[in-house]
């Protein structure tokens, strides 16, 4: 048997006869930058959020440094965020010219622990940055207390968790602003890049506006000096079919994820901890694991495809050793990095594979 990682060839297929009018349509009127579908998208997904505004851009990693952007951060601010996390989260933060400060993970919820959030402020810090990695929020209560107290700005990295809750709240409406991602592999995914802001902010989303586009808001006047970060029409399009599918897709990950757990509640894995105040919709279904190299190895000869999310933390990667950090830095993230091995995860899965996933996994000697 083979089992992919993701599967998005079946995605298509199922929404096959929706989708190609949707491109056919917009061929056809060749709208291609900001048509109809950017601004009813961009409703859409406000909505969605329960946010009053949202601000289709080309990438996730777009999404996040014009969120940083939008509030003015740069050279010579701080933001903190989390050593275990996708290298777009740092990237985002030190292209506005601003250095990303990295705090530990809880061993738990492998989110950014907030114990360890106050020892990382200085006088420079002007923004909180938590990552709902894998699917699971972030402990949003505690993040947000924090920042009062030292007036930061909290902006969501929420590109691994659309439609996940924080106590009945969406992600994405519980920080000053937050971003998406539409990579093809995400909860919700483009057919190619695409990213979005979302926040209650009204000017906040009048400046993201402008920074995508070139800093105009009229053709051929320019306020600021801005971008071409847009969100093609094309996407959008795709976007808006498939956001039709995403709380059911999101259920679906959910189930795969109980029998998971249920299957490999015997086995020599640590399974994923689901927090008493998430609601995780599982983008990757991440467990820990002695020997994972060679598990990792078996399962792959077994014609599983499996991840490591992610091998190398962002304070031990080459392009951030001019941030000085040594290795020993974040002994949780470092151990885990070791450890972790995500399993096949989307909502196409079924339970033969899911079957045969754990039954390999639980017979490596
Ligand atoms: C995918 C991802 C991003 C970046 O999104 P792109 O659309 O690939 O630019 C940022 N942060 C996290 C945590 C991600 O998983």
């Amino acid at each position: 048997m083979k089992v992919p990682f993701v599967d998005l060839v079946s995605q298509y297929q199922g929404i096959r006869n929706q989708i190609l009018p949707v491109i056919e349509n917009i061929m056809g009127n060749a709208q291609f930058i900001m048509g109809e579908d950017v601004t009813l998208f961009e409703q859409e997904f406000a909505e969605f959020c329960t946010t009053k505004f949202a601000i289709g851009v080309d990438s996730g990693t777009s999404a996040l440094e014009l969120a940083l952007r939008a509030f003015d951060i740069g050279t010579g601010d701080e933001v903190i965020t989390v050593a275990n996390t996708f290298i777009a989260t740092a990237l985002a933060i030190s292209s506005t010219g601003a250095t990303p400060v990295l705090v530990d993970i809880n061993p738990e919820t492998y989110n950014i622990d907030v114990e360890k959030i106050e020892g990382a402020i200085s006088e420079q810090t002007r923004v909180i940055m938590p990552v709902h990695l894998y699917g699971q929020p972030a402990d949003m209560d505690a993040i947000l207390a924090i920042a009062k107290e030292h007036n930061l700005l909290v902006i969501e990295d929420a590109c691994q968790a659309h439609g996940a809750k924080y106590r009945n709240l969406s992600v994405g409406s519980i920080g000053h602003a937050a971003a998406f991602s539409f990579y093809p592999g995400k909860n919700l995914g483009a057919f190619g890049d695409g990213g979005m802001v979302v926040t209650n902010d009204p000017q906040i989303a009048d400046k993201l506006k402008l920074l995508r586009d070139y800093g105009q808001k009229e053709k051929y006047h320019h306020l600021i000096k801005g971008y071409n970060r847009r969100l093609d029409t094309l996407q959008a399009g795709v976007l808006r079919t498939k956001l039709r599918y995403l709380n059911e897709w999101n259920e679906s990950r959910r189930r795969h994820a109980s029998r998971y757990n249920e299957l490999l509640q015997d086995s020599k894995a640590t399974l994923p901890v689901n927090a008493d105040f998430a609601e995780y919709v599982y983008h990757l279904f991440v467990i820990r694991i002695q020997h994972r190299n060679e598990i990792l190895t078996y399962l792959q000869q077994n014609g599983i495809s499996v991840g490591i999310h992610y091998p190398i933390p962002i304070h031990l990667q080459p392009a951030y050793a001019d941030l000085g950090y040594q290795e020993g830095d974040f002994p949780v993230t470092e151990q885990y990095a070791n450890e972790i091995l995500s399993l096949p995860m989307f909502p196409e899965l079924n339970d033969d594979q899911i079957n045969y996933v754990t039954s390999i996994l639980k017979e490596f000697k």
